[in-house]
């Protein structure tokens, strides 16, 4: 029987054989497939076979969305202090310095500028292998940060989220991330300034609940999960069995809660005809945004069937708030630029471009000196970046 035996080892040896990575093969981790590292790498991480999406690092996206050497990292020095001196099973602030030094990032989320085909942006991507890209005080701090240096440049804003949720280590400090985000997010859309959200694999609790899911445009990778709670939870809190790819990013594109699902390799064209609609949006003449409450108001006064009433009538040009003046017959069109705004503000005799809520009336405008038309283009959060910046 010596021989028996010795067939079964040299099967298993050559089994064996096969699926020893050594560096140059990778397993699937959805459909087992056996890849080729370096045809894995080309994919930009995705299977070739079943396009499963491998989770890869925040300087990885940069690679694959930002041209060549456009990339300038920001408030890297935005750090977690452990304000709670919190210990579990291990102290935060030892969990905070492996979580350096595996990833080489000092928070989970990696801000920066860089140009998209071009189109400058402002970028902040979350990254999960730092603690499970939580959502912590510094990490929203950051992502504010962005958010400011958005509205300041008029350059489009990008957050790629890929997390956890909010960091327990870091309790209420991390929930307040959510709220001050988010009321950041609103100047952004005051402003104008458009906001891309790209949700990644996993993209859950406090992060789904408050900036990623208020973009613009709202993008998500195949078969990402993205939801609040687990789907664990939901099952016991409403004690009913769950549809079939509940919270994967296909299931959420058929609820609307999500605009489009992107492979990677096709991620860096989207986003670039994004920004290129956006540019395009911002050269044309803008009626000024009026809050929705007010439009409503009018639309009652009306007193007409919305579908039928007319459009309200513009208000005096003496009226309290200029940002309201609509019906704006003469526009110069500014430069073709990704927000339209900024090659006019670099331009002092350039008429301010009505997409800014702060903009002048037309009347206004023709006799108003460069200077003024210069200041009142200002977006109307500016001061509070200066505020930020000092305390840097
Ligand atoms: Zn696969």
């Amino acid at each position: 029987m010596t021989w028996l035996r010795k067939a079964k080892e040299g099967l298993k040896a050559q089994q064996r054989r096969r699926e020893l990575p050594d560096g140059l093969w990778t397993k699937c981790e959805d459909c087992g497939e056996i890849l080729y590292h370096k045809e894995l790498e080309r994919n930009l991480w995705t299977c070739s076979k079943c396009s499963y999406h491998f989770r890869i690092s925040a300087r990885s996206y940069v690679k694959i969305l930002v041209d060549d050497d456009s990339f300038v990292e920001r408030f890297s020095e935005v750090v977690s202090t452990d304000p709670l001196k919190f210990r579990d099973a291990k102290r935060y602030s030892d969990r905070l310095k492996k979580a350096r030094e595996e990833t080489g990032l000092s928070e989970a989320v990696l801000c920066g500028e860089g140009r998209i085909e071009g189109h400058p942006c402002v970028l902040a991507i979350m990254d999960f292998a730092f603690l499970g890209g939580s959502l912590a005080s510094a990490a929203g701090e950051r992502i504010a940060r962005c958010i400011l240096l958005a509205i300041e440049t008029r350059h489009p804003l990008l957050i790629l989220s890929s997390s956890g949720g909010a960091r327990m280590f870091e309790g209420i400090l991390s929930l307040m991330q959510m709220a001050k985000t988010n009321s950041l997010l609103a100047r952004l859309s005051d402003a104008g300034v458009p906001y891309i959200s790209i949700m990644t694999h996993p993209t859950t609790g406090g992060v789904t609940a408050s900036f990623a899911s208020v973009g613009d445009v709202i993008l998500a990778e195949p078969k990402a999960l993205i939801g609040f709670a687990g789907p664990r939870v939901i099952k016991q809190t409403i004690n009913q069995e769950l549809p079939e790819g509940f919270q994967r990013s296909e299931f959420l594109l058929q609820k609307g809660m999500i605009d489009r699902i992107v492979h990677r390799t096709e991620l860096k064209k989207t986003v670039a005809w994004l920004l290129r609609f956006f540019a395009a949006g911002a050269s044309l003449p803008q009626k000024p945004r009026r809050r929705a409450g007010e439009s409503l108001q009018r639309f009652r006064a009306a007193s007409l069937p919305i579908g039928t009433a007319l459009p309200p009538a513009p208000p005096a040009p003496d009226a309290e708030a200029p940002g309201l003046a609509a019906g704006v017959p003469t526009i110069e069109v500014p430069e073709p630029s990704p927000n339209g705004a900024a090659a006019a503000a670099s331009k002092p005799s350039a008429p301010a471009p009505t997409a800014k809520p702060s903009a002048p009336a037309p009347t206004a405008k023709a006799s108003a000196p460069a200077s003024s038309a210069k200041a009142s283009a200002k977006p109307p959060a500016r001061p509070t970046v200066r505020e930020v910046r000092v305390e840097e």
